[in-house]
């Protein structure tokens, strides 16, 4: 990757700034990937160097998707949406199954495509045996990888919690580009025994990496990170990245409290639930706890069926919750708790998900739905579960999400152009938006044609 030395302004019609103020005929000075000054372009324009005039638009942060799975991309629209969850997840399951390593590979490059097209400059993706990783090598997108394992056989606990290990450790990470953590799949599909394994050996490289990092103390025995107000951007491996599928269905719920119900039928038909298993009649979010899977903040997707003390244990660990309001809407779920997780202290983004339970991975898409499903939500709030909230949640609160001085230089820049000085409610309302541009480490990636 070549480091800009040169610098250039991006100008658009409107700038958002951090306190959803507009800046009007806006710039932003950038620098060697990150931001060095916005102003208005008036203020601005003296300063010799490149100037990207992007027009009528409004420049917003680069959007951060907290939550997909690029590999089911070609499955978008191959199935109705439904109220049978578990139906869904055989399906799915059978497909992946029969999907040949170049059908997943372009659904990858795809997926990717469509991101950057829609704004998306930063995501993690849900990836397996390391497939995306490989096939997105040159993507202008900040990636993490989030390598998936799936088990419920107790007895493989130990050896699947070394190999995902021994995969995490195989991987080339470049801070704030190629990120890697793990994504173990769901408290109904893995044993409680990985879970407990994985979070002994996240514990474990944990503790190993303080010990690396104390040793750079300064000699007043204070941490270096503090003094240097490090983002964990540049520890890439501090702690792994963590991201799960969390109370996502009353089915889910259903098995752990009672050990009954369509969940439980179906893994049994497929003889995946060990005899043994037993119900730990709990919430799932009580069951991970236990595990101490929790112990390592991270990001759960969905937790539709959270309750209030749920939501006070992923308040405690420090998770944040990806919320995907088009798979909400495909499942027909009932209303979503987005206030009791947010009155609890969960900090709440959206996500697309994957495209097999969406109508595609437009990020701008699921914050027009939450916008539509939560008519209390501001613009600023609405913005903010697309790029500040998921960005902090990946680890990178000081360099992506935010245009001010220091971050990142991603943006994306959209039509229409809103008038005066304050975005409004109708701008989502309305009819969606168009990405004109998307720029990530200050270079445009993508630019909508004509
Ligand atoms: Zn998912």
């Amino acid at each position: 990757m070549v480091l800009q030395s040169r610098s250039i302004v991006f100008r658009a019609r409107r700038v958002w700034q951090s306190d959803g103020v507009l800046l009007l005929d806006g710039a932003v000075l950038c620098r060697n990937g990150r931001i060095e000054a916005v102003a208005r372009y008036a203020d601005l324009r003296q300063l010799k160097g490149e100037v990207v005039d992007l027009g009528e638009v409004l420049l917003l942060p680069g959007f951060v998707n907290a939550h997909t799975h690029l590999r089911l991309t070609h499955l978008c629209g191959k199935l109705r949406p439904t109220k049978n969850f578990v139906g869904w997840l055989a399906r799915i399951a059978l497909r992946s199954r029969l999907s040949s390593r170049t059908t997943l590979r372009r659904a990858i490059a795809e997926g990717a495509r469509q991101l950057l097209a829609g704004g998306v400059t930063a995501a993690v993706d849900i990836d397996i045996e390391a497939l995306a990783a490989e096939t997105l090598q040159k993507s202008p997108l900040r990636l993490v990888f989030a390598h998936e394992c799936i088990s419920l056989d107790p007895k493989r606990a130990a050896q699947t919690a070394l190999r995902m290990m021994n995969l995490l450790e195989k991987q080339e990470t470049i801070p704030l580009r190629r990120c890697h953590g793990l994504a173990p799949h769901a408290p109904y599909s893995v044993s409680r025994e990985l879970w407990e394994a994985l979070a002994k050996k996240i514990g474990e490289r944990k503790a190993e990496e303080k010990r690396r990092w104390s040793r750079k103390d300064k000699p007043d025995g204070t941490d270096v990170r503090d003094n240097l107000s490090m983002s964990m951007a540049s520890m890439p491996s501090f702690p792994p990245f963590l991201t799960l599928h969390l109370a996502e269905s009353a089915d889910e719920d259903e098995m752990f409290r009672t050990g009954r119900g369509r969940m439980v039928r179906w893994l049994r038909l497929f003889r995946v639930l060990p005899c043994t298993w037993q119900p730990p009649r709990c919430s799932p979010v009580a069951f991970l706890e236990r595990t101490g899977i929790l112990d390592t903040p991270g990001i759960a997707a969905h937790c539709g069926c959270a309750d209030a003390a749920d939501a006070a244990v992923l308040a405690r660990r420090g998770w944040t919750v990806a919320f995907c309001p088009g798979t909400h809407e495909f499942f027909r779920r009932p209303p979503y708790p987005l206030e009791m997780l947010r009155r609890a202290g969960v900090p709440v983004c959206v996500a697309t998900d994957s495209a097999a339970s969406n109508t595609g991975l437009s990020l701008m898409e699921e914050m027009r739905r939450a916008a539509r499903m939560f008519p209390a939500l501001t613009p600023r709030e609405i913005i903010e579960m697309a790029t500040m909230i998921p960005a902090r949640a990946i680890g990178w609160a000081a360099d992506a999400g935010n245009i001010t001085p220091g971050y990142c230089a991603d943006f994306s820049a959209w039509t229409p152009c809103p008038e005066g000085t304050q975005l409004e409610r109708s701008w989502f309302d309305g009819p969606s938006p168009r990405c004109a541009a998307t720029i990530i480490g200050g270079e445009v990636v993508w630019k909508k044609s004509g």
